[in-house]
């Protein structure tokens, strides 16, 4: 397996470097609103770990993970008044994977409204904003300083 580049654009993301709209971040992951959602309400969850995706992950990060995806999983369905929710995680470019440090995708569904493309349209940054306050609300997020 290629080797992991600690300056993908994820871990410049974890590092402060690059910008987000955090939701929400604890001592083992981050949450932050995709900037290309293909769907309302779409949210990454990256582990802190430098890991390219699951199959070279230390498996003691995948619990705090999971944990993490399924707060946000909890946070924008009831956020957004959704009907279910969407988990992918896709690992080497074969599966569709385009950023190689882990993270899950969490997006909120509705009954008969398809999935966007997954590499599609930039969203707006200020529609971005309003979606990361109301999660951030509802999940009752307001910073991490570990
Ligand atoms: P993958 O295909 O690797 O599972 O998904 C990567 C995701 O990261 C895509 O959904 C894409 O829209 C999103 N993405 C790519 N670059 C950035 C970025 O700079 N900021 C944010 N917030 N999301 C990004």
């Amino acid at each position: 397996m290629t080797a992991y580049d600690p300056n993908n654009i994820f871990a410049k993301i974890i590092r402060g470097v690059l910008p987000c709209e955090r939701v929400f971040e604890d001592e083992h992951t981050l949450a932050f609103m995709d900037i290309m959602p293909q769907g309302d309400g779409h949210v990454l969850v990256v582990a802190k770990s430098a890991s390219r995706n699951l199959l070279d992950a230390d498996p003691a990060v995948l619990g705090p993970l999971m944990v993490t995806v399924q707060r946000l999983a909890k946070g924008v369905k009831a956020a957004f008044g959704a009907d279910g929710v969407t988990i992918m995680q896709f690992n080497e470019s074969s599966a569709g994977q385009t950023v190689f440090h882990i993270h899950v995708h969490v997006i909120p569904r509705w009954n008969d409204v398809p999935l966007r493309g997954h590499t599609g349209e930039m969203a707006d940054p200020e529609l971005l904003r309003t979606q990361a306050d109301k999660i951030r609300r509802t999940i009752g997020f307001v910073g991490f300083t570990g």
